[in-house]
């Protein structure tokens, strides 16, 4: 079977990367987690002292992009590759509410997303690949053989995050959950660069309602057309 991209973009919390890894291991393909490299960057905005609750300096920052080495490394015991900013694994460090906090205006800058599209194709070249994120099939790879645009209530996506931080040994209030998850989605669809929108082509599925399964199940449906 000839290998194809499989673009997945979509809102923030809609269980994106949950579908795309399970879909990569069902195919056997290499699982890309986009949104981990713009984490990546915000926390070492934040390390730096770069952003904050008042301040934010992105010239600072883009000035020191070349500092910045992001690589991803397979875990075999997770089933599934972690990020790592100049070799310290930091898969943890990039899941807090805080660097959620501050990675939309971050991402919103074009230099830096200039630096992580780059690096996205050149991971997509052999194909084979499931990506996810918010430009994946509109910029990163507009020829994607499947996109799928996800998305559910703002709700609905506030609850599984805030469960997802509860069971990782966060302390949160849902209401500053929900109130990151919209704030996220509108600078994410309204920024200048490579804003957030259904790219061409792109099938939508609405998972409010759906199951894991039923969303591996449609999605593979959806590849073995294809061959
Ligand atoms: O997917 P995740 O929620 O971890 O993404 C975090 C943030 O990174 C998004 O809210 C968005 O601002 C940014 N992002 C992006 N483009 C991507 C992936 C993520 O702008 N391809």
């Amino acid at each position: 079977m000839n290998k194809i991209i499989i673009a997945i973009d979509g809102f923030s919390s809609t269980g994106k990367s949950t579908i795309a890894k399970q879909l990569a291991k069902a195919l056997n393909y290499v699982y890309v987690d986009t949104g981990a490299m713009y984490r990546a960057i915000t926390y070492f905005a934040i390390e730096n002292q770069l952003i904050g609750s008042e301040f934010f300096d992105s010239d600072k920052l883009v000035s020191r992009l070349d500092e910045i080495n992001i690589t991803f490394q397979f875990n075999e015991e997770l089933g599934f590759a972690e990020v790592y900013l100049n070799d310290k694994n930091i898969e943890k460090e990039i899941r807090t509410l805080k660097v959620s906090k501050y990675v939309s205006p971050v991402a919103a800058i074009s230099e830096v997303r200039q630096k992580l599209v780059q690096q996205q194709q050149l991971m997509g070249i052999d194909k084979g690949i499931v990506m996810d994120g918010r430009d994946i099939g509109t910029v990163v790879f507009p020829d994607a053989e499947l996109k799928v645009f996800m998305t559910a209530s703002a709700e609905t996506r506030a609850k599984r995050r805030y469960k997802e931080l509860l069971d990782r040994g966060h302390n949160l209030v849902y209401e500053d959950v929900l109130e990151n998850v919209t704030t996220r989605d509108r600078i994410d669809s309204t920024r200048e660069d490579s804003p957030l929108v259904k790219a061409e082509g792109a099938v939508e599925i609405d998972n409010s309602d759906l199951t894991i399964e039923a969303q591996i199940e449609m999605l593979l449906n959806l590849v073995n057309d294809m061959q």
